[in-house]
């Protein structure tokens, strides 16, 4: 059996507010397969080759919302790389951890550094296997 547990915080994070899971997706070109950014036409021209986010439901977000293109919530760069044909691996994932642990993580602008795949140090992960391994734990509702 494969292990996929997300991997530790290097220590507790003590910062307060709910638990969940933070998350990277890595946008993918869906006919190579080859990692491909998300080049902003709009508004500011932003560059974009991943996605951090957080949720306290791993599975919907991943599966559901972030496939819906009629959802308002976070995430709306996943839809506009959707929008642009891309499509989106599950990189990376960190539990448990806060909003807080997101901002720090974005912050560092490290996607590239921690993304597996791009790395070409590991596949894409299975949102349903990552939470059955923590057995959906914490109590985050
Ligand atoms: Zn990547």
């Amino acid at each position: 059996m494969r292990s996929s547990s997300p991997s530790r915080p290097p220590q507790p994070w003590a910062q307060p507010g709910p638990v969940g899971w933070v998350y990277l997706l890595c946008f993918r070109d869906p006919a190579t397969g080859e990692h491909r950014p998300l080049r902003g036409n709009g508004a500011g021209g932003q560059f974009a080759g991943h996605y951090w986010g957080w949720t306290d439901d791993l599975v919907r977000r991943i599966t559901r919302e972030h496939r819906n293109p009629k959802r308002t919530g976070p995430g709306r760069l996943v839809q506009v790389a959707l929008a642009a044909g891309l499509t989106f691996e599950l990189a990376w994932l960190e539990y448990p951890a806060t909003r807080g642990r997101e901002r720090r993580l974005k912050n560092q602008g490290s996607a590239y550094r921690r993304c597996p795949l791009c790395r070409g140090t590991g596949g894409p992960l299975d949102p349903a296997g990552a939470a059955a391994v923590v057995g959906q734990a914490g109590g985050a509702r």
